[in-house]
């Protein structure tokens, strides 16, 4: 896009004021890179539930943004002379009316895609089968919501011939406003499930609303197969002669093996034809992973592999992630030439080189012979290979060790034998742990807070297993207040590896009280010999005023000061000047049990009492806080000024909730497939014997991985391709063997799932075959199982 600030103020109804600038891109997220890669960026500030990011302008200023887009006015002294603003009374809704208006000037043909499933994939996969030398533009990731699909328009530069567009909704009312945005030539729905089905009356209803993305549309591509959708598509559009996908070959089973894949080939072929384009060669394998995956690299280092599309919007989303995740680290990118742009050679690998510099990469390994030519555009430390198989070979182990490493690679580049290499290796089982699952769970009880209240994640006991640092990273990139910690080691890790926020310490002993505050920790305080000794290290640390967290016993009798104590308390605090009470909390003990929630709002009431206590003694303000996941849905009154979110981070309520996304996947591969006669039997102990001729598979995961052995003898099952294979016989130290005789055309090295998002494989259940919660399984995970991290 390229518009004069004034002419958007035009073009949205807004009122401008200040100058007048030339705005290139939009940035809505402060903490973006964008504004260095991008050139003239517009800042896009709004007003949400939890946070209000007109606090940033000034900030966005001081890093050269000159055009801003604003819901109030911006007080004169926070603006320097050159700046811009215009003023909206809904910046999204702006956003909105712009991008349409930018749609609207486009020539070429635009595609909108939406369904409950797949729509990236096959995003991904037309851009993949485009005939050769078309300059087409995808709207990158998923950017498919109200704000999402505005911005992703935005980015068209003009001169494209294709445009592909994702539409996700999640309640009625939603597509009217993306389609005005989109206005689809051509439509492609694809398959039709409960997501996001929470606010709809039923699936009909659903389906109603997303056809009205086709309104205007000439070419519309659905797949029967899919109903009831298939059929409503077909009968309302009738006149329009919509293409039924599944009359297109299928792809043979042993090209595609998954259903559902082979179905979204269809709808490419169907799509590809309509569009007169060659015949799709579905060279490329749709299993590509289509999100990034962060794992733990060799030599300390941490891998960000991002391999499954390369072009310059997403090369910038790409270099925005390593940014947040690498923190103090220093980084490298290694990089492929980039096909298909549309520019010149010239012109892309100088705008590559701007951003490679920009975004503060140490360390460039370029790979491909284009990119190789432009050599001298790189300032940094770098290295050029012409095939990825020749940086396999000869890559430098400096560019490695202790780095945070973006992977980006073209698919032809083949980039796995690289990841590979790279990754630090265990054995094949891991745990998968998906992140943006996280966000959505945070964004979930965020929504329950009331405005301004903070919100502490606890991430003890690494994380409730799912892993210490990348999960504290994206809390801390989340604006997440306080994060916590069990013991002061768990702490320390968190600030080798950059983690800047302020963290709290639980079990904080005073063995580690120096350690703590050399490293900036706040230990919880819970009785007045660990005040005494927190303030003598205070003391010896030369400090004062340093920030402690008072426990209070309101009942569950673990740690903290009891009602009796608080007078002297409060005397101990006043003539204790090393330390400042920067929260007095206590913890609800059965907020998640319905048949004691009359004692627990007892407890609220004495929490409330005790600490009201305490906080008008002291002469500066203190932050109350007494609320775990279970009483932030159940107790609102308990909020007070911050809450403490734990298990509902990982995805579990207090009874479950088809709204929380659980964000683990225990994953191995088989090792072995054996054919047993009836009468023989398996394992330890001969305890699991064969009643009939069985295929038996066995998997390296066992009780010292944290498969508990109670799950062995038929307890527990596992998922091999979608279908439960129950453990047979006992469960042994490091693997243990299920039964696959029902399940078809299994191989060893396929994946088996041991716990997973899917319902009865899921750690609820598991949970309950165990006679135990959840939070004990999940941090039973030992550390010897690889944990990766999986984001959009
Ligand atoms: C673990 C813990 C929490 C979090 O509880 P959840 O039930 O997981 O939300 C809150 N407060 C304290 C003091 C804790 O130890």
């Amino acid at each position: 896009m390229n518009y004069r600030l004034s002419r958007i103020a035009a073009i949205c109804g807004g009122k401008f004021s200040g100058c007048d600038s030339e705005v290139r891109s939009v940035v809505t997220d402060s903490r973006s890179l964008s504004c260095e890669l991008g050139c003239r960026p517009m800042f896009v500030a709004m007003r949400g539930a939890n946070h209000d990011s007109h606090d940033f302008i000034a900030g966005m200023q001081s890093r050269g943004v000159r055009a801003f887009l604003v819901e109030r006015g911006v007080e004169a002294s926070s603006c320097t002379g050159e700046c811009g603003f215009v003023q909206v009374d809904n910046a999204i809704e702006a956003l909105q009316r712009l991008a349409a208006y930018h749609r609207a000037q486009f020539r070429g043909t635009v595609v909108g895609i939406t369904g409950s499933n797949g729509k990236t994939v096959i995003k991904e996969w037309i851009a993949e089968e485009l005939p050769e030398g078309m300059k087409y533009y995808r709207s990158p990731k998923s950017y498919n919501s109200q704000l999402g699909v505005p911005l992703s328009v935005l980015m068209l530069e003009g001169d494209e011939e294709l445009a592909i567009f994702e539409a996700g909704i999640s309640k009625p009312g939603e597509m009217e406003r993306l389609e005005r945005i989109i206005r689809p030539d051509a439509v492609i729905f694809t398959s039709i499930g409960d997501a996001h089905q929470e606010n709809f009356i039923n699936l009909e209803q659903k389906c109603d609303e997303k056809m009205i993305l086709a309104r205007s549309a000439s070419k519309i591509i659905y797949h029967s197969y899919y109903e009831p959708l298939g059929r409503m598509v077909a009968a309302h559009f009738a006149d329009r002669r919509p293409v039924d996908a599944a009359a297109y070959p299928e792809v043979p089973e042993s090209v595609i093996g998954n259903a559902a894949s082979r179905r979204n080939a269809q709808i490419v072929e169907a799509f590809c034809d309509a569009m007169h384009y060659p015949a799709p060669s579905f060279a490329a394998a749709p299993s590509v992973a289509m999100r990034l995956e962060v794992k733990e690299g060799i030599n300390d280092s941490i891998l960000i592999n991002d391999a499954y599309n390369l072009d310059l919007n997403s090369l910038a989303l790409a270099l925005d992630y390593l940014h947040s995740v690498a923190l103090s680290r220093r980084r490298t990118l290694v990089l492929s030439d980039i096909s298909q742009s549309g520019l010149t050679d010239d012109e892309l690998y100088s705008r590559v080189a701007g951003m490679v510099a920009r975004a503060g990469i140490d360390f460039l390994i370029g790979i491909g012979p284009r990119l190789k030519r432009y050599a001298a555009l790189f300032a940094c430390d770098k290295e050029f290979f012409t095939a990825t198989d020749e940086c396999v070979a000869r890559i430098n182990r400096d560019a490695v060790a202790g780095r945070a490493i973006l992977l980006k690679g073209a698919r032809d580049f083949r980039f796995e034998k690289l990841v590979h290499l790279l990754s630090r290796k265990s054995h094949t089982t891991v745990l998968e742990v998906d992140l943006d699952a996280m966000i959505h769970n945070l964004n979930y009880f965020r929504s329950k807070l009331s405005f301004g209240t903070r919100l502490v994640a606890m991430v003890k006991a690494g994380s409730y297993g799912a892993g210490d640092f990348e999960v504290a990273q994206m809390l801390q990139h989340q604006g997440v207040d306080y994060l916590a910690v069990a013991f002061a080691d768990e702490g320390v890790l968190l600030r080798e590896r950059g983690i800047s926020m302020p963290i709290v310490v639980l079990n904080a002993d005073a063995d580690s009280f120096d350690v703590m505050i050399a490293n900036r920790l706040e230990p919880e305080i819970y009785s007045f010999h660990s005040l005494g000794a927190f303030a003598d290290a205070v003391t010896h640390a030369g400090e004062s005023r340093y920030p402690i967290h008072v426990k209070l016993d309101t009942g569950m009798h673990r740690l903290g000061f009891v009602e009796q104590e608080i007078a002297q308390l409060c005397a101990t605090l006043a003539a204790t000047p090393q330390v400042k009470a920067a929260s007095v909390f206590s913890h609800l003990n059965c907020a998640d049990m319905p048949e004691e929630d009359a004692y627990t709002r007892a407890q609220i009431a004495l929490y409330d009492r005790m600490s009201a206590q305490l906080a008008a003694s002291l002469p500066y303000p203190v932050i109350r806080h007494t609320a775990n996941s279970a009483a932030i849905e159940r107790f609102p009154e308990a909020q007070f000024d911050m809450c403490r979110l734990g298990l509902g981070l990982y995805g579990f309520g207090f009874r479950h909730n088809d709204a929380l996304r659980p964000v683990s996947t225990l994953k191995t591969r088989i090792v072995q497939i054996k054919r047993l006669p009836a009468g023989d039997a398996v394992g330890y102990g001969r305890a699991g014997k064969l009643t009939r001729p069985t295929t038996t598979a066995t998997i390296p995961i066992g009780y010292a991985d944290g498969l508990d052995r109670h799950l062995g003898c038929g307890r527990w099952s596992v998922l091999v391709a979608g279908q439960p294979a129950p453990i047979i016989g006992r469960v042994c130290m490091d693997s243990c063997m299920i039964d696959i005789t029902d399940i078809p055309g299994v191989k060893e090295g396929d994946e088996v799932s041991v716990f997973s998002p899917v319902p009865g494989n899921d750690l609820e259940t598991m949970a309950r075959v165990l006679d135990t919660i959840s939070y004990e399984i999940m941090t039973s995970v030992s550390g010897r199982v690889k944990r990766i991290y999986l984001k959009e």
